[in-house]
Parts: structure tokens; sequence; C-alpha cells
């Protein structure tokens, strides 16, 4: 079922009850903070995650060590902002990281927080999340009670506490900024940048602002050293990555792979291929934010690079499938539903373009659309592009823009009002 023999990230699949402190530390668990207190600078953390080639896993795929690099040496306090506001729709791998192996994330974060010079950590979670979110408070506490986390960890003069965040349920806060501006009490809404994070973040102060799998990630990085963990991937590519897959496939779930694997692997090997012998018709390889690729790109290998070049993005690796019975023109304005719904208002493109694209989708589905209905949409989408203040605006255009190229014969089919169904 999997190309590896055992899990990096989903380890509580392999070892029950992981998530409890002991069973974490009886198997390498806060060896890595253990080691990098002892032997290691703070500075020769952050070059192993930067030897190691880990990049972003939160949909940018920047690398991270980089990012952590841009810190001010001179300039107190720095903070730690995990982010685990996962709304992508079809996005489900925080989600279980945060439920299965909740140490990973917290010696991911105690990592960061050392190569960085933080003392202070922020989870920052979706309103959803507050059944996990008490279980990932029991470990903090554990951690604390163990001297994983508090003052003077381990013996050492390094000190770090963190903290748990619910946000409210808005989708943009999964937006490094629009998230700290939640975090801060204010309204869920993008901040310019320059200046980014790094610079001016969390109260005005220098703050790394990370996704939940990319800090998982850092623990047996820093244990087992960057080339082990670039015997995973491709070489732009590297590590392991989680899948999180649904849609039309017989076992919908979160996979970890190698990046690379082909998307056919991923889909029939994994997920046990589309119910009923059906074909895959087009696959959303990042929720909703990511162009559309037609079925017959299976071949796909799935990393950064590959995805890119074949038109999408690889995102958070949340990949829909739908089978040949969906009806694109259907599919694309649920999407952009959604955008519009999630729109936060700020921008006039983003919010009257989402408003209006939706209003050419509701003629297309009530059977009143105008001849000129399609190449309207596109133009909308033209006139939104890059002059939206944040990427939700750009994203809410890769639905209707994909689905037009690849499918454009069901919007003739709609415009003609012939076959249509609700
Ligand atoms: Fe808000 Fe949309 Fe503008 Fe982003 S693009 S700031 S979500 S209105």
């Amino acid at each position: 079922m999997s190309l590896l023999q055992e899990h990096v990230l989903l380890r509580h699949r392999d070892i029950p009850n992981i998530r409890d402190i002991h069973v974490y530390t009886a198997h390498g668990g806060y060896d890595a903070l253990r080691k990098a207190l002892n032997e290691m600078q703070p500075g020769e953390v952050t070059d192993v995650v930067k030897a190691s080639g880990l990049r972003g896993r939160g949909g940018a795929g920047f690398p991270a060590g980089v990012k952590w690099s841009f810190i001010p040496k001179d300039v107190k306090p720095v903070y730690i902002v995990v982010n685990a506001d996962e709304s992508e729709p079809g996005t489900f791998k925080d989600r279980e990281l945060i439920e299965g192996n909740p140490h990973q994330v917290l010696e991911g974060i105690a990592l960061c927080a050392y190569a960085v010079g933080a003392e202070a950590a922020y989870i920052y979670g979706r309103g959803e999340f507050r059944g996990p979110f008490r279980g990932l408070q029991q470990a903090i506490d554990q951690a604390y009670e163990q001297g994983f986390l508090g003052e003077n960890i381990l013996g050492t003069d390094f000190s770090l506490d963190v903290y748990t965040h619910l946000g409210a349920g808005a989708y943009i806060c999964g937006e490094e900024t629009a998230l700290l501006s939640s975090l801060e009490g204010k309204l869920g809404q993008p901040r310019n940048r320059p200046p980014f994070p790094a610079q001016v973040g969390l109260y005005g102060k220098p703050t790394v602002v990370n996704n939940v799998e990319t800090l998982t990630n850092v623990p047996p990085i820093v244990r087992h050293g960057a080339e082990w963990y670039r015997q995973f991937g491709t070489e732009k590519s590297t590590g392991t990555k989680i899948f999180c897959l649904s849609g039309h496939v017989v076992r919908p779930g979160n996979y970890e792979l190698p990046l690379g694997t082909p998307l056919r692997y991923l889909i029939e090997e994994c997920g046990g291929g589309v119910p009923g012998g059906r074909k895959v018709k087009a696959i959303l390889p990042a929720g909703a934010s990511a162009p559309i690729l037609p079925g017959d790109k299976l071949d796909l290998p799935l990393d950064y690079e590959s995805v890119q070049a074949a038109g999408s993005m690889l995102g958070s690796a949340s990949f829909i499938v739908m089978d040949e019975t969906v009806d694109m023109v259907w599919a694309a304005s649920k999407m952009v539903h959604f955008f519009k719904h999630e729109s936060c208002g700020k921008c006039s493109p983003c919010r009257e373009g989402t408003y209006w694209m939706e209003d050419v989708y509701h003629r297309l589905r009530d059977g009143h659309a105008r001849p000129d209905d399609v190449d309207l949409l596109l133009s909308i989408a033209d006139q939104m592009d890059g002059n939206c203040f944040c990427l939700l605006g750009e994203f809410s255009l890769s639905p209707v823009r994909s689905s037009i190229r690849h499918f454009r014969e069901e919007y003739e089919m709609r415009v003609k009002r012939m076959g249509i169904g609700d």
C-alpha cells in the first residue's frame, strides 16, 4: 500500500498510542530536541533543515530553513506561529497529525523555536478543531510535565511556552497575515507584504509562520540528518508528503508517499481506483485553489515542479478525484460559490469579481445563459487577475479558467440549453 517501509509523519499508524508521551519517547521521541539542545548551536539546526531541502507543506512550498534564516538575530521577542487553520476543501492531513502524532508536532515546534530564538509559540487552529485541540492541549500538558516545554527545557537555558488558539471558521485566516491579524484579536484580513512576517509579524515582531506538516518533518530531519531525508523524494522536492485523497475513489484517506510518486499510484494503488470501474475525468490537485487537471494526467509525478509544469500546482496536495459522471460546469460553480462565500471583502476585484462570476454560473445553471457568457467568465477572470490583494482572489480564477480550458464543450451545451440537469 505504501512505497515507505515505515511512515515518517504518520507514525501513529505503525506505533499504537504514540500520542501518549511515554510511547513517543520510547520510540525515539524528543531525542532530536535533546540532540539539538546538547550538541548543536541554533544556527546548525537551521542549516540541517536547509540542507534537507524541506519545503513548506501549507501550499506555497517555500524552503523552510531559508524562511527561518530570515529571522533577524538582533530583534526580540521572536514568535513561532503554527498554521493549523486547515480549511482548503479536501485537506485533512494536519488534523490527523494533531490527533495521531501530536508530540512530533510539538517537538518540531520546539526545534524551530530553538533554531530562531523564540520563547513563545502559538498554534492557530480552524474553529471546527475543538475536539482535536482538546487532545493537543493534553499533549502540551504532558510535554510540560516531562520537561520538554516550559522553563529551562531538559536542564538547559532554552525555554518555550506553547499556546493554542481556535479561529472562528474563516477560510481566509489560513493566509498567514490574516491569521496573524486574527490571532491579535483583529478582523481576519490579509496585510500588505512586504514587510513579511519574518521581519514584522505577530505583534509587530519577527515571526516564523509554518504549517503543521512542515514542522512535523523537523524532528526526523534533525535526528537522522539531511542526507537521510533526501533519500525520499526528488532532487528539488525532497522528503515524503501526506497526500489527502478524496472524491471518486474506493479508499479515500491520507497517504504518506515520497514526493515524485506517480499520480496513478496514489489513485489506483492507494485509493483503489474509481468505483464501478469508471474513468477519471478530472483531478483537483490542491483542493479548490489549483487549476483542474484533466484525467489523462495519471502518469504525472507528484512533486512541486512536475505538477506546475502540467499547468497546476501541488499546494497542500489535497487530491479530489472526479469521475466521468461529473458535470464540470456544476463543479466549477460550486468552487466559485465557495470563494465568493469566503472572500473577506477587503478588495473590490475579489469581492465583486467572485460575485459576478457566481451570477453567470447561476444563469448557466438555470438555463438563462447568454451567448457570450463563457467569454464573459473569462473576461471577469482576466480583469481580476493580478489585481486581487491576496491569493484567495487569484485562486478563485483557477476553477473557472481551467474548467473552460479543458471542458469548454460542457459550457457550450449549457449556453445552448442542451443536456442540462441540475
Ligand atoms: Fe479579501 Fe479576496 Fe481581497 Fe484577499 S483577494 S483581501 S480574500 S477580498
